[in-house]
């Protein structure tokens, strides 16, 4: 076992500015990995506390808007918040929550800790890249990120947008051996801080929120890092066996139901990865699973972080915002407007129910995913449009909205990306297209519906 202060691979880590690091405590700012263990920023801030004789403690910002999100997602996302604030109170950390624009908030507490050093996280997205940087620029510490929520880090991974899962694939190959190891799991910091912030009143924080609450809770998915793990141990009891054949099925139990969790940071992938390739199952299953938990997941942050037009159609390959371009005056057999889409209200009772099944759950099944966008790219005016489209609805309904791995999944679907071309058609041009009849191949199209219909 390695002492507490070297656990953390350097290569995770980045150093974003050149403050000096000043004597004082070490701020987490937790954002995208919300989990109290098995999270290597929380474990680097732990050891630079405890190389600099200081101790640590951790900071939330909830920002009054996110990309959209309603009352289904921030109450996800505060159920898990809440089991944070009591773990790391157990490991004698002392948790902040902050309301408001983290590029104020945090530079205060900053302030009025007088830290000396802040931790972040890595994240792909443009809007928590924009809030890093104007933290880096209002605060005078020395500001480290680290990336918690890849197996292998993302900047590690590759240095460029990969073309294709076999290109990244390949790489992501050469370096997982290096970042294999487990986390060491830390009983926390002796240095006394527990006492430091005050319990979060969430009962106000929960009233006082203001977003659309039109998009209700959810009751079948429970939040939190315990939920997530009780998931995980369903799935590789009941799911995992089999995998591989029947992951185009919605109608059977191939799916884990960790979006959500992996989402919010609720769980570590690198926990799933373990506890995956330990399990008892045929290894068919096994690396079918491991495809898209590591393979895909880590690729869209590399989509991400390396394209900044990841939601839109400047995105996509040349060559399929050419042949989109080419194909955007041929006729529609179908155009819908947002609101009717938004209802469910179109011609096709497989496109409906998907809809219908996030409308309701909060998490549409993945092969329908694809059919699902693919058909808004058939029915809109333009593809800017039906891409716009399709980020509102994923953003709006969805638990697991607003991550890579939706915008990713779009522009897959709509715009070709890390995809090949296909035969040329109408509308789509050259971008891979999915029928309905071809669903009815792969699955029971009318026992999908009624299931959804009797949600
Ligand atoms: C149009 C479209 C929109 C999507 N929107 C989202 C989204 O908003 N958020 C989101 O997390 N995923 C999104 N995906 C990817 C994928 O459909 C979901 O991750 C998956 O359905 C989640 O269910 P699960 O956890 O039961 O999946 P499982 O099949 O159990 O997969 C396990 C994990 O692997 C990862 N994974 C699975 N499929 C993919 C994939 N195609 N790309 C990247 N990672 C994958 C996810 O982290 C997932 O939780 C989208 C895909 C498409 C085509």
């Amino acid at each position: 076992m390695r002492n507490l202060s070297d656990q953390v691979n350097p290569s995770r880590v980045r150093r974003l500015n050149r403050s000096a690091g000043k004597e004082g405590p070490v701020i987490y700012w937790m954002s995208r990995d919300q989990r109290a263990s098995s999270n290597w920023a929380l474990q680097f801030a732990l050891e630079t506390a405890e190389r600099g004789g200081t101790f640590v403690v951790v900071a939330f910002c909830l920002a009054p808007e996110f990309l959209g999100a309603a009352f289904r997602q921030y109450h996800f996302m505060i159920e898990g918040l809440k089991e944070v604030e009591q773990s790391l109170a157990e490991k004698n950390i002392p948790f902040y929550l902050q309301a408001g624009n983290p590029v104020e908030r945090l530079p205060e507490l900053i302030r009025q800790l007088r830290a000396g050093t802040m931790v972040c996280e890595f994240d792909p997205l443009r809007i928590r890249k924009a809030w890093k940087n104007g933290i880096v620029k209002n605060a005078d510490v020395a500001i480290y990120e680290v990336d918690a929520h890849n197996m292998v880090p993302c900047l590690e991974a590759s240095d460029r947008q990969e073309y294709s899962a076999r290109t990244f694939r390949k790489k992501l190959g050469k370096k997982l051996g290096g970042f294999i190891e487990r986390y060491p799991g830390s009983e926390g910091q002796k240095k006394a801080a527990a006492d430091l912030a005050d319990t979060v009143d969430w009962n106000r924080i929960e009233s006082r929120l203001e977003v659309d609450r039109a998009v209700p809770a959810v009751e079948w998915l429970k939040p939190g890092t315990g939920e997530g793990l009780k998931t995980l141990a369903r799935f590789l009891e009941n799911g995992l066996t089999g995998y591989a054949r029947q992951s185009n099925n919605p109608n059977g139990e191939a799916r884990s139901d960790l979006s959500p969790y992996l989402h919010f940071g609720q769980v570590s992938a690198a926990d799933v990865f373990h506890e995956v390739s330990l399990a008892d199952v045929p290894e068919e299953d096994k690396e079918a699973f491991l495809e898209e938990l590591l393979v895909r997941r880590e690729l869209s942050d590399n989509f991400c972080f390396y394209n900044s037009h990841y939601d839109s159609v400047k995105g996509f390959p040349d060559w399929a915002g050419a042949t989109l371009k080419a194909h955007e005056g041929d006729p529609r057999p179908y155009v819908y407007t947002r609101s009717q889409l938004e209802s469910g209200d179109t011609h096709d009772e497989l496109w409906n129910a998907a809809q219908l099944e996030m409308l309701k759950t909060g998490k549409m099944h993945g092969y329908i995913r694809m059919y699902w966008a693919k058909k808004i790219l058939e029915w809109s005016r333009t593809p800017a449009r039906a891409l716009q489209t399709a980020v509102y609805l994923n953003d709006r309904y969805e638990l697991d909205g607003r991550d890579p791995n939706g915008y990713t999944g779009i522009a897959w679907s709509i715009g070709g990306v890390h995809d090949r071309a296909w035969k040329e058609r109408g509308v789509f041009g050259k971008v891979r297209y999915m029928s309905y009849a071809g669903c009815g191949r792969k699955f029971d199209i009318d026992k999908y519906v009624s299931r959804v219909q009797n949600m």
